[in-house]
């Protein structure tokens, strides 16, 4: 049959989400989804809905979420846009400012979306590699970038976990001349963040979610800040009534419950450096993560066969092939139980030749 697809369409590989596998006893660590259950803030919420009023559109501009986020950061309504997840914000952002006349310029290696969403523009990709096994920033960074429309710097990066200076994060939205987005879908979980770019560049996006701190990936939000000028513009792409009722009450409630967030992404710190240390003292290279993950690479430098191997011991973990990535694994923080189970794996995998 002949293809009737856009041959932007039809040359896409569409991106891979990690498994969502249903085995028993299993430890899942494979796409940063929190350790912890989210805020009992949103159990009460669930209990006080409405269902009556399902029969109702949802407010179109989730005002009541946009307000109190806007309160908490000190900023106004109007610079405030709410998403189904943050993937829902990126959609919005590469429909506005992506083009096959405006390209989009992305670390590499990053979250593996941003691609996928450039190829259904017909807008090109400008990489901008990271150093080997550190991860750092290029020295020519906005050299690479200048033909760029859209700039996105997660950070913390994804799958990598490491972050980059602020200065030089504010010396590149000072003269970068195009829109630059920070995806923070880490950021409470690192020592700082970009919001405060906000209120000082016109050209700054900075991108939360709710799927990782605050333990609502099943939920589905998210959200960014910016000028009033690029939020009412992203306002003019998005779906009429991108978020349901439920998820606008349910939301409100975590957000509001700063104390929880707080004390949940400290529990996550804690375990990070303590499962860090301990993956240094079986001899892998870890990345130093600002996130709820670490990137680490096996005495051997083989993330395939480590990931093969916890992967028979029931703990799912994240490899990405390719040769900058093909050393690590990503796995995700997660309990302390859970934590000990890997480590004990992971012991058993390396720290005892001749059994494996
Ligand atoms: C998880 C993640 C997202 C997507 O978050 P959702 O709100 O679940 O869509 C965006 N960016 C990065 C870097 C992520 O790791």
């Amino acid at each position: 049959m002949k293809s009737y697809f856009r041959t932007e369409i039809a040359g896409m590989e569409g991106y891979v989400p990690g498994e969502q596998p249903k085995l028993e006893n299993l430890c899942k660590l494979n796409t940063n989804e929190n350790a912890f259950p989210p805020s009992p803030a949103v159990k009460r919420a669930i209990a006080e809905l409405d269902w009556e009023r399902l029969r109702r559109y949802p407010d179109p501009l989730a005002d009541a979420l946009r307000d109190k986020i806007a309160e908490v950061f000190g900023l106004k309504r109007e610079n405030v846009i709410a998403g189904n997840g943050s993937d829902d914000i990126l959609t919005m952002l590469f429909r506005c400012f992506t083009s096959p006349e405006l390209p989009m310029a992305c670390l590499y290696p990053t979250y593996s979306l941003y691609p996928e969403l450039a190829k259904m523009q017909g807008a090109a990709v400008i990489p901008v590699p990271l150093a080997p096994r550190t991860f750092e920033l290029p020295g020519d960074l906005l050299k690479r970038v200048e033909k760029a429309n859209l700039l996105i710097i997660t950070r913390p990066n994804a799958p990598t976990g490491n972050s980059f200076p602020l200065e030089t994060m504010r010396e590149l939205c000072r003269n970068f001349d195009g829109v630059v987005l920070f995806d923070e879908a880490y950021a409470d979980f690192a020592d700082d963040n970009c919001m405060e770019f906000v209120k000082e560049f016109p050209n700054v996006i900075v991108s939360r979610t709710f799927s990782k701190s605050y333990a609502l990936a099943g939920l589905r939000l998210g959200f960014a800040v910016g000028s009033p000028e690029l939020i009412a513009g992203m306002f003019k792409v998005k779906d009429s009534y991108n978020l349901d009722r439920m998820t606008q009450a349910l939301g409100l409630a975590a957000f509001s419950d700063r104390a929880y967030l707080k004390e949940c992404s400290e529990k996550i710190r804690t375990i990070r450096k303590d499962f860090t240390e301990r993956l240094e003292n079986l001899g892998f290279q870890v990345v130093p993560s600002q996130t709820n993950f670490v990137f680490a690479a096996p005495p051997d430098r083989d993330g395939e066969r480590c990931f093969r191997a916890l992967r028979d011991r029931a703990i799912i973990v994240r490899y990405f092939r390719g040769p900058e990535t093909g050393d690590y694994v990503r796995i995700t923080i997660g309990t302390p139980k859970e934590m000990d189970r890997v480590i004990t794996a992971l012991r058993e995998i390396y720290a005892n030749p001749g059994a494996n």
